[in-house]
């Protein structure tokens, strides 16, 4: 075996988050997958051990889900110069999750990174390229593909850089554009609410609009072969850290998991401390809005989470100098909105300000850089 000589190589078989193991292949591997991880390349959690934390844990894989796993984040020098490290994570023939139906026949390589954002370093390409010279020469798999150049997921936007690129590449130059979101879409092996749900694709949809969508489903039975819903749920505005295909418990937003924790532990709102902005999130803090409003004014809201001309009767406003929760309140809102205040300290200065001023600017609304209900209406029901 070639690949396993790679100096980048190393071998975290047996060794990375699993429950379980995957099944054998029956089939010799056709096809080599190229997959991207779309989480920002240098974040702590762009790593294969995060990877395999969030496909145990969230997905509910018995590994992860892909045989290897290039890390730009991790360069290692090696005789031949900088590159980028490729953790070995299950034996080759392994028939590990990542393009369902075609799983028995496809090795699936997951280069970290969001290339929506990232630019490749020379370093990961040569990785890229000496795994692909490798397999080549050890007759592991015939063709490269995308992931959405396999059936059934031709509307995934996954992956986002020109593996094509990086070796030498016979067919055409230009990776398959995504095609839109099926309105129905047939479960295939391993997929699960969640891994369909952060999904790289056009118009992405959430693990709550596809439960939605489908009323009656049970999200830990899905069945190959059912059929899922996307209905509306496609239509859902998406913010890009939504559409993470390999999110992990690790890389999801580390403002908006803070976010989601103060929430949990100041009113009690029990969301899942994941990263991802979702129609949940906002719905908490508008529960610790309504709180507060009660708490420091007495306005006897009814605290249910959702925004109405009630509670935006009872807005007060908030302004540079103010201090506490209702502050704290405001830039997260403003930093779910993509808007960073900065620090979520509590004290409104000249960070938030700033924030506020291009938020209401964006949205078309008066920028008295004063939050009152105008803004408070925009940044809840936008
Ligand atoms: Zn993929």
């Amino acid at each position: 075996m070639n690949f396993i000589k790679l100096p980048q190589l190393v071998d975290r078989r047996g060794k990375l988050k699993s429950k379980g193991t995957y099944s054998k292949r029956t089939t010799s591997i056709t096809h080599r997958v190229w997959h991207h991880s779309l989480t920002k390349k240098n974040l702590a959690g762009s790593t294969a051990e995060s990877f395999a934390v969030y496909h145990v844990n969230t997905l509910g894989w018995p590994g992860v889900g892909y045989t290897f796993i290039i890390e730009p984040k991790n360069v290692i020098n090696t005789p031949n110069g900088k590159r980028a490290r490729i953790v070995y994570a299950h034996d080759i023939d392994r028939r590990t999750y990542h393009v369902g139906n075609s799983n028995q026949f496809s090795l699936g390589i997951c280069v970290a990174g969001d290339y929506r954002y990232d630019t490749m370093d020379d370093a990961t390409l040569a990785s890229i390229a000496e795994l692909h010279t490798a397999l080549v020469k050890d007759g592991i798999g015939k063709f490269d593909k995308a992931h959405n150049e396999m059936p059934g997921y031709s509307w995934k936007a996954c992956c986002e850089y020109n593996y094509r690129d990086a070796f030498d590449w016979k067919g055409s130059k230009n990776p398959t554009k995504p095609a839109p979101a099926p309105d129905v879409y047939i479960i295939q092996e391993g997929d699960t609410l969640w891994s369909i749900a952060h999904k790289d694709g056009t118009g992405g949809v959430q693990v709550e609009d596809l439960i939605k969508a489908n009323p009656g489903i049970v999200p830990e039975k899905l069945k190959i072969g059912q059929k899922i819903n996307f209905g509306n749920a496609k239509d859902t505005i998406v913010q890009p850290d939504d559409t993470k295909e390999t999110g992990t418990s690790n890389s999801g937003d580390e403002i908006i998991k803070s976010i989601q924790k103060m929430l949990n532990s100041r009113y009690k709102t029990g969301l899942i401390v994941d990263g991802y902005n979702g129609p949940k999130t906002k719905s908490a803090l508008v529960m610790a809005l309504q709180t507060e409003l009660n708490k420091q004014f007495n306005k006897g809201l009814v605290v249910d989470g959702k925004w109405g001309a009630k509670t935006k009767a009872t807005i007060v406003t908030v302004q540079k100098g103010a201090k506490g929760n209702l502050t704290w309140i405001l830039q997260a809102a403003l930093y779910l909105e993509g808007f960073n205040p900065g620090s979520l300290d509590s004290i409104f200065e000249k960070d938030t300000e700033s924030a506020l001023y291009k938020f209401q600017k964006a949205r078309g609304i008066s920028a008295d850089k004063k939050a009152g209900k105008g803004t408070f209406t925009e940044l809840f029901t936008a």
